[in-house]
């Protein structure tokens, strides 16, 4: 038998957000791979799965580990959050295979979208990626400071609103904040920013400030960031959490 290695994307938090399609691969994998925060948020198993879970961060190894189970006949489902595709485990699979056995490519590989952070948290504010928008990971495990900030002075030279990924964790307490000081010399400091926690689970928070005020320290690892474009702006309404919109039109009406 062809063994089976499909990637697929949880959604942001719990099971609520996953799309039936990923429900149905994790039914029908034998095993399934994952680190063990995505891991331990799925539906208890059958007996007939087994689960490998791990606190490895080495996402090659783990795609590794993946494919060797699939290509011994296996169906194996790789997990990630929100989208397997972004800053997650599909592109470690593809390069995994590209350098790996060339018997490999034989395998049947698929990758099963979810619904990304950035998308949960713009939904949860209202429509703040309704124009141009770029995403940026500040994690500098995989690249340079330097690339990052070559890439956060193109979104801002851009006017894009950004989402920010991975602003912080224990290990980069601090890049955050530097990220807000290159952005204050590009962007003016009214521009708004939204913190977004735990986005899709009943702890999901939103805390909207400006560019001038944004407290670094407030994210952690569960926190994704939108700074918006010059033309993100607040809805007020009386007693409630202000909506927060980019409209897609450069001219806005007045009314
Ligand atoms: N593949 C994931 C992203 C992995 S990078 C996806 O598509 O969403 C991990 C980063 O994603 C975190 O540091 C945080 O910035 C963001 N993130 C993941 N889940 C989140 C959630 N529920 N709420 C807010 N941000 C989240």
């Amino acid at each position: 038998m062809t063994g089976t290695l499909t990637v697929v994307g949880l959604g942001p938090s719990g099971t609520d957000f996953t799309t039936p399609s990923v429900l149905k691969a994790l039914e029908e994998a034998t095993d399934v791979v994952g680190y063990f925060t995505y891991v331990d948020r799925l539906p208890p198993a059958g007996p007939h799965q087994r689960r490998h879970a791990s606190d490895n961060r080495v996402e090659i190894e783990r795609a590794r580990v993946a494919l060797s189970l699939a290509a011994e006949g296996r169906r194996v489902v790789v997990v990630s959050g929100g989208d397997p595709g972004v800053f997650a485990m599909a592109a470690a699979v593809f390069e995994a295979l590209e350098y790996g056995e060339p018997g490999w490519r034989a395998l049947d590989v698929r990758v099963e979208p979810g619904i990304t952070a950035m998308l949960a948290a713009a939904a949860l504010a209202g429509a703040p990626l309704g124009g141009d928008f770029c995403a940026i990971s500040l994690s500098d495990n995989l690249k340079s400071w330097a690339t990052i900030e070559r890439r956060l002075t193109a979104a801002a030279e851009g006017d894009f609103a950004i989402a920010i990924y991975n602003p912080a964790s224990r290990a980069r307490p601090e890049q955050l904040g530097r990220a807000f000081d290159l952005l204050r010399r590009c962007k003016p400091a009214e521009t708004v920013v939204l913190f977004v926690r735990a986005a899709g689970s009943s702890e999901a928070a939103l805390d909207i400030t400006t560019l001038g005020a944004a407290d670094h320290t407030k994210a952690d690892m569960r926190t994704l960031i939108i700074v918006g474009s010059s033309q993100t702006r607040l809805i007020e309404r009386a007693d409630q959490t202000p909506w927060v919109y980019t409209p897609r039109s450069e001219q806005v009406r007045a009314s």
